[in-house]
């Protein structure tokens, strides 16, 4: 005798009172193809659909508990970002108030830099290309007036091989030999880096026009304001055998304009000043810097 599961349709050769499949358990055992009405209507609603119904809450239980338990997780990982959230929100705020708290640093003073040696101060001694220097004045704590502590070398303020100063009726600071001489071939004894700090200098000179200089001769009223007494002005020259005094160069005229003034060798001004020409006379570059 055939039998079939009223749940899942599974069909049996033999009379089986639990399906194999879907586990349907007919405790009264009548479970059979063939059956009066009445009893399978009793059966039906007593058995069949209460066993229906109980599969049907259980897997929607089923559902429901795979659900709550993400549900459950979501929650926690909720819970614990909330966790997160709160702690770095304490912590920014613990970062805004030490920021408010933090006062910006004084810059450290900068160092002199490796293309100067020795003191910058004023009366001080630096070495800046292959020269050492006197410091004359200091602007700003940053700028430095220098001049060469000897005298560099011997050379006519104007006039060479080339000009006949007798041709020219006057000699300028501007138009001078030894003005182009110090913006030429000195300054290109200078590195690059050395050049970068030496400061373009708008000069003004008694019957010149006003020059932008690199490298200049000081003025009359420079070696006065700059160096304090004659001492102050002596330069020794050591150019051919051993070091003497000498006389050197100031860029401004003397009596007239074949002549500049000059600085003897003690130190004193030559007012009326040697001939332009004279090739004896000793120079002493002078030039502003940033140190
Ligand atoms: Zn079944």
């Amino acid at each position: 005798m055939k039998c079939i599961c009223p749940i899942c349709n599974a069909t049996y050769e033999n009379i089986v009172t639990a399906c194999q499949d879907c586990g349907f358990f007919d405790k009264f055992g009548i479970n059979r193809i063939f059956i009066n009405s009445e009893d399978a209507e009793i059966w039906h609603n007593t058995v069949v659909e209460p066993y229906r119904m109980k599969r049907q809450f259980d897997r929607l239980g089923n559902i429901y508990g795979k659900q709550s338990q993400k549900l459950y997780a979501v929650r926690a990982e909720l819970k614990e970002a909330r966790l997160w959230r709160e702690e770095a929100e304490k912590r920014l705020e613990k970062i805004e108030k030490m920021l408010e708290n933090l006062t910006t640093p004084e810059l450290p003073k900068a160092p002199l830099s490796p293309i100067f040696q020795g003191v910058p101060e004023v009366g001080g001694m630096v070495r800046f290309g292959r020269f050492d220097w006197r410091v004359l004045t200091i602007v700003a704590g940053n700028r430095a007036l220098l001049i060469s502590n000897e005298i560099l070398e011997k050379r006519a303020y104007h006039g060479d091989f080339e000009v006949k100063l007798g041709m020219e009726r006057s000699i300028t600071w501007e138009k001078s030999a030894l003005r182009k001489y110090l913006n030429t071939q000195f300054l290109e004894m200078f590195s690059k880096e050395e050049r970068g700090r030496i400061v373009v200098t708008r000069n003004t000179t008694e019957a010149s026009n006003d020059t932008n200089d690199y490298v200049f001769l000081l003025s009359l009223e420079e070696a006065r304001s700059t160096m304090k007494g004659n001492a102050d002005r002596v330069a020794r020259y050591s150019g051919k055998s051993r070091s003497t005094t000498s006389w050197w160069w100031l860029r401004s005229p003397g009596r007239d304009q074949h002549r500049a003034k000059s600085v003897y060798g003690d130190g004193h001004i030559y007012v009326r000043g040697f001939n332009v020409d004279d090739s004896d006379g000793g120079v002493r570059p002078a030039l502003w810097i940033n140190l």
